[in-house]
């Protein structure tokens, strides 16, 4: 198999149809404070998708200024606008992506244990903060969860992870190669890591089941949170 073939089984997780041609990691700034972060956004799709993606990105610039007057002046000038133009068919770096993230061209290749790292790891970084009550909920459910669980492993992953998509992208991607029954067994994992402090926050609430309808799982979410004290 030549490397210049198309990527199998995956499509671009924007649009549904194009094949997966490129990927880059885009600078989106946020104000906190009197001042802002910036954070890489990795995107993953086809090349025409990937750069709406991108132009989206900018123009939501002046969603995210906070009220600090530095995001302000570069909500005007945002740094993922000069991106477009760097946007090129790449199948290799695609490739490298989809394998950090654990996900392989073919189904019968992929392990659920490497995709509940990947998941995981991207709620944990969903919110912009990577917090060490998470970590441990990740690591005591997913050993509760999966038999092959490797805290180890895990660990390597949170710290070594470069270019990880967002988990909305994750789960676009991992649609039509999973299973229902692989889907469910991962969202109850989410869902545990979010319920380990007792209660799950709203916007986890908002995560979880955005996750779900990305993967395209047809189950009810709702039904699989802890009830209510
Ligand atoms: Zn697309």
């Amino acid at each position: 198999m030549s490397l210049e073939d198309e990527i199998k089984n995956l499509k671009c997780p924007y649009c549904g149809k194009a094949p997966l041609e490129t990927t880059i990691s885009v600078p989106i700034v946020e104000g906190k404070g009197l001042w802002h972060e910036t954070h890489q956004r990795q995107l993953i799709g086809s090349v025409d998708c990937v750069k709406k993606m991108i132009a989206k990105e900018a123009n939501n610039a002046k969603d995210k200024v906070n009220g600090s007057p530095s995001a302000y002046i570069l909500s005007f000038f945002p740094p993922a606008k000069g991106m477009i133009s760097k946007v090129k068919k790449d199948l290799d770096s695609v490739r490298k992506v989809l394998e950090e993230a654990g996900i392989s061209e073919l189904p019968e290749n992929m392990k659920q244990t490497d995709i509940a790292y990947s998941l995981a790891i991207g709620m944990i970084k969903a919110d912009g903060r990577v917090e060490q009550d998470e970590i441990d909920a990740a690591i005591e459910m997913g050993h509760k969860t999966f038999s092959d669980f490797d805290e180890q492993e895990f660990r390597k992953r949170l710290n070594s992870y470069k270019f990880l998509p967002t988990i909305q992208d994750l789960s676009l991607l991992l649609k039509i190669l999973l299973k229902e029954e692989d889907k469910e067994a991962l969202i109850k994992y989410l869902v545990a890591i979010s319920a380990s402090d007792g209660d799950i926050a709203d916007e986890e609430v908002k995560l979880l089941k955005t996750v779900a309808a990305c993967l395209d799982f047809t189950g009810d979410v709702s039904k699989m949170f802890p009830s209510v004290q």
